[in-house]
């Protein structure tokens, strides 16, 4: 076991690179333990262009490697390790991963969130076949083909949009007869000669062979059903805190999402925060779950410090 960090900071997307920015900055030790690779969310977006700085919009990848760049500058280690387990109670908090154990003084909960799964027949055994949730990592294998993108909220729409550089057209199915998403995002799509929408329908079934082929809709309003030729279904119907480790351990709300007070996202374990889509919050975006880190790490700061105890 490589001793005992200031800080372990669990997942390394927006929230959990500026939180060890800031520690690591701030001299503390601080480790970062991600399972996959730096970014979250924030790497399967294709083009982010409300992120402030960049006037031109920035590729998710991009952005994530400089901030990992920018976080490991000040010293932070990386080690790539999914999380298995936890014990959070007392000054040593042990984390087990599936390759090894760490410890740490303080936590903080950066594990964000992965979209939700439609759950209807096909979904899974196509998934990899036809069936994707990234369109920045998949969309290039639609070249000249047909695809549809189901949901009305601001990941749907915009990947929309940007599978039409790929594809020949693409059909966004959503169930009500109006769209969440941000309206310049909306107005981009509604623009797009190759962009068509079926509203008040749902995907029923997804169908295929050895990859997909249609899927079966269902109109909401008038009952009717059709089947709509497809080489690709791109699914963006929300998202699920990756906050199941955690279950039994921490508070978490009906969602699954991990309890943790809005003024300095402490949890009700002393010593250890929740930052960014893992927690409860209005705004989802790579700006918010920034502030999250930069406001766990200045908890962690106090409690290491001994300043103030964590408000809870
Ligand atoms: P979301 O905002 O949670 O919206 C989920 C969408 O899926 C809604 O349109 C919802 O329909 C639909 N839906 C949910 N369950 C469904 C089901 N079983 N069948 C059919 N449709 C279903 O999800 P998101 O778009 O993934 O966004 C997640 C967060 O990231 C949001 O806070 C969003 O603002 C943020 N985000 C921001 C940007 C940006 O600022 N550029 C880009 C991407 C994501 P209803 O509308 O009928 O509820």
């Amino acid at each position: 076991m490589p001793g005992v960090y200031d800080v372990v900071i669990i997942g390394g997307g927006p929230a959990g690179l500026t939180a060890a920015l800031y520690t690591a900055r701030a001299r503390f030790r601080t480790l970062i333990l991600e399972r996959l690779a730096p970014g979250g969310q924030m790497a399967t977006t294709e083009h982010i262009e409300n992120y402030p700085g960049f006037p031109l919009g920035m590729n998710g990848v991009d952005l994530s490697l400089r901030m990992l760049e920018q976080a490991e500058r000040f010293g932070t280690e990386v080690i790539y390790d999914e999380v298995e387990r936890v014990e959070l109670a007392g000054p040593i908090k042990v984390i087990r991963g599936q390759l090894g154990s760490y410890e740490g003084r303080t936590v903080i909960l950066a594990t964000g969130a992965s979209p939700r799964k439609l759950g209807v027949v096909g979904e899974d055994k196509f998934t990899g076949a036809g069936v994707s949730y990234c369109a920045t990592c998949d969309g290039a294998l639609y070249a000249d083909k047909r695809v549809v993108v189901v949901g009305g909220a601001d990941s749907a729409v915009e990947e929309a949009s940007f599978l039409t550089r790929f594809a020949s057209q693409v059909t966004i199915i959503h169930r009500r007869d109006q769209f969440r998403a941000a309206p310049i995002i909306v107005e981009r799509a509604l623009q797009n000669p190759k962009i068509q929408v079926m509203y008040d329908t749902v995907v029923e079934a997804i169908y295929g062979e050895r990859s997909v082929t249609s899927v079966a809709v269902r109109n909401v309003k008038t009952n009717t059903t059709e089947t709509v030729a497809t080489s690709g279904v791109f699914i963006y119907v929300g998202l699920i805190p990756n906050a199941g480790f955690l279950a039994g351990v921490l508070p978490l709300d009906r969602g699954g999402y991990v309890l943790a007070s809005e003024h300095d996202l402490s949890t009700q374990e002393e010593g250890v925060f929740a930052a960014g889509d893992v927690r409860p919050k209005s705004l989802r975006q790579v700006a918010t779950a920034v502030g999250d880190g930069a406001l766990a790490a200045a908890g962690v700061e106090r409690y290491l410090s001994g300043v103030i105890k964590t408000e809870r």
